[in-house]
C-alpha cells in the first residue's frame, strides 16, 4: 500500500520542519489531497494512526482536505466544471489540470515552539 510510504515521508518531513524550529511538540497537521492523487483518505488516515506512534506527531491530529480535480485555463485562469469541454474559448487554449488535483500536499503544521 503506497499510503504507508506516503505517511512515512510526511512524518519525516514534519519532524525535519519541527527540528529546524526547535519545536517540542506537534499538535496538528493539515494536508490537501487531490481527487486524482490515487490516495485513499481512509487508508491514509489508518497509516497515519499506525506510524505516528513514537514520533513527534504522536498526539497530532490529522486534517485531510480533499481537493476535487480542477482544470483551469493557463492564460486567463478560468476554471472548468466537470463535464465541460476542457478548452478555453476566449484564449483558444486547452485547459490545464491544477497541481493540487493529483497531489498530496502538506499545507500546515501546528507546532509548539518555545
Ligand atoms: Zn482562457
Amino acid at each position: 500500500m503506497h499510503e504507508y510510504s506516503l505517511v512515512e515521508a510526511l512524518l519525516r518531513r514534519v519532524e525535519e520542519e519541527a527540528r529546524q524550529r526547535n519545536a517540542t511538540a506537534v499538535h496538528g497537521l493539515k494536508v490537501s489531497l487531490g481527487e486524482l492523487a490515487g490516495v485513499e483518505p481512509e487508508l491514509f488516515r489508518t497509516a497515519y494512526e499506525t506510524f505516528r506512534e513514537g514520533t513527534l506527531c504522536e498526539k497530532a491530529t490529522l486534517e485531510i482536505v480533499r481537493c476535487p480535480a480542477i482544470y483551469v485555463c493557463p492564460s486567463c485562469g478560468k476554471s472548468f466544471a466537470r463535464g465541460e469541454v476542457l478548452r478555453c474559448e476566449r484564449c483558444a487554449r486547452p485547459a490545464r489540470m491544477d497541481e493540487k488535483s493529483d497531489a498530496l500536499l502538506l499545507e500546515s503544521i501546528d507546532m509548539e515552539v518555545p
